[in-house]
């Protein structure tokens, strides 16, 4: 036998046995990552719609709303049809000194989880029986920012903060550029060999998946992009605009107005109790169930920092004082939200850490075959989702402050309520998929939904 034949009937066994290995491996990613049948949002004609439907909101609210006036709820209606006033065309909403700005912000968050000693939790187990870790250090980096603020207004005073808040059109722009990058690499990348795919994210129509999300824990070595841009970019980015619209309303009128003060503080308070709280997000459904795609990553990066900050960004404009009365009217709405928000999401959290915990042991459950405990009285007999009330209720409390002169600074709340009925939407589909008929006994005991005798 000459070496070549030798060296085929060597190889012919070898390479069978790795082109098996290689079905094996295909077969196995094929069964973990079904193809997904069922779209939401009306497919990818809905998400086409919701991309562009966001980028012109997002820009109409910016555009329309500046110290020469705020279309009021009438306007909304010109709001919608003539939505863009571009100071001088479109190509004024690019500058490069926005993109520095954000690449900035995204830079100093980025070194801050990186070199802030954080604690490292392990996330729920996957569908393919690993679990992730992440690393816990979100509020640090929130304190160190604020402390980077203040030290920022001390030593450099007004001018960077003020400048951010005259060039916010650039900044959003440079967030649109991010997010749509970010979102195709992320789209691309999940393609590479071994990925572990979201149920909902696999559909094979590029559009929809890249919308909804293909991937669902992104990774570059133990660096979780989901995890990363789902608590920081936003939440700390909208505290940060927050505080610039204080220091320009501060620099153009001398002086802060107590509604600025009061959103301020409202929202901050909101931010710091989700940080606290951070690892909490790990078993959401953004974390557990969604793929990363346009979706997270739009909301993050632009609608939470921009769309949320519009109360604040309104006031520094357009300051208005509330007077003692209508400031204790406001914040006893906002401490009846928190109320139901805080509580009902701590009785669920003590009660799955630990049902004999004297505080929840006195509630009644049913007992489900999935081997969870679904409590049936105390703040989750009230509602399913009796949590989002005092969400929302919230959310009213931090638009008040505005007055009634304008729609914009009320985005929020109509946002707010859209987003919170689809999650539930969601949440109610997901519950009846993983606990079926111990589900709908629940839904027999707790009929409401989210409010109370209401919805
Ligand atoms: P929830 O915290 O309400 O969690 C829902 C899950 O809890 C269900 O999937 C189920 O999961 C479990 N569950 C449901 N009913 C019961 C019950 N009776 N007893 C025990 N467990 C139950 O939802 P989210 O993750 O959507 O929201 C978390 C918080 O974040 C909320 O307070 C919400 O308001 C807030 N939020 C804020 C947003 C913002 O932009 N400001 C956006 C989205 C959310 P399982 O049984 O598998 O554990």
């Amino acid at each position: 036998m000459s070496v070549h034949a030798r060296t085929v009937a060597a190889s012919t066994p070898s390479a069978a046995r790795g082109e098996n290995q290689a079905k094996q491996q295909q077969k196995q990613q094929t069964e973990l990552n079904p193809r997904t049948t069922t779209r939401e949002f009306l497919g990818a004609p809905g998400a086409a719609a919701i991309i562009v439907i966001c980028h012109a909101v997002l820009y109409a609210f910016y555009t329309n709303c500046t110290e020469d006036g705020c279309p009021n709820a009438q306007g909304l209606a010109w709001l919608v049809q003539s939505p863009f006033n571009f100071p001088s065309g479109w190509q004024s909403a690019y500058h490069r000194l926005g993109l520095q700005v954000y690449v900035g912000w995204l830079s100093w968050l980025l070194g801050l989880y990186c070199l802030v000693p954080g604690r490292w939790v392990r996330g729920t187990v996957l569908r393919n029986g690993t679990t992730l870790e992440y690393k816990v250090n979100a509020l640090s980096a929130l304190v160190l920012t604020a402390l980077g603020c203040a030290a920022g207004l001390y030593f450099a005073g007004p001018e960077p903060f003020v400048f951010v808040y005259d060039h916010i059109l650039h900044v959003i722009t440079a967030g649109i550029i991010i997010a749509s990058v970010l979102s195709v690499y992320l789209y691309t990348a999940s393609f590479l060999p071994g990925k572990l795919l979201a149920l909902g994210g696999n559909s094979g129509n590029p559009l929809y998946d890249f919308f909804i999300g293909r991937e669902l824990n992104p990774r570059i070595g133990s660096f979780d992009f989901k995890y990363f841009i789902e608590l920081r970019p936003g939440l700390i980015g909208w505290q940060v605009l927050n505080f610039c619209s204080a220091v320009k309303q501060y620099a153009t009128h001398g002086y802060l107005t107590d509604s600025m003060v009061m959103v301020q503080v409202f929202q901050l308070w909101y931010v710091f109790d989700s940080l606290s709280n951070e690892a909490s997000v790990l078993t959401t459904m953004d974390v557990t169930t969604d793929g990363l795609g346009w979706m997270l990553t739009f909301g993050n990066l632009c609608l939470v920092p921009f769309g949320f900050s519009l109360q604040t960004r309104y006031l520094a404009a357009h300051p208005n004082d509330l007077g003692l009365l209508k400031m204790a009217g406001i914040l006893m709405l906002q401490a009846f939200g928190y109320w139901i928000f805080r509580s009902a999401n701590s009785q669920k959290d003590r009660f799955r850490k630990n049902p004999e915990d004297p505080s929840v042991k006195h509630l009644s459950y049913i007992s489900t075959k999935r081997g969870t405990r679904l409590i049936t009285s105390g703040w989750w007999g009230y509602a399913r989702h009796v949590n989002y009330f005092g969400d929302w209720i919230m959310g009213i409390a931090w638009c008040l402050p505005c007055g009634m002169s304008s729609i914009i600074p009320y985005f929020y709340c109509l946002y707010f309520t859209a987003l919170l009925i689809h999650r539930e939407r969601r949440d109610e589909h997901m519950c009846h998929l993983k606990y079926g008929g111990d589900w709908r006994r629940y839904r027999r005991i707790v009929p409401w939904r989210i409010i109370p005798y209401v919805y």
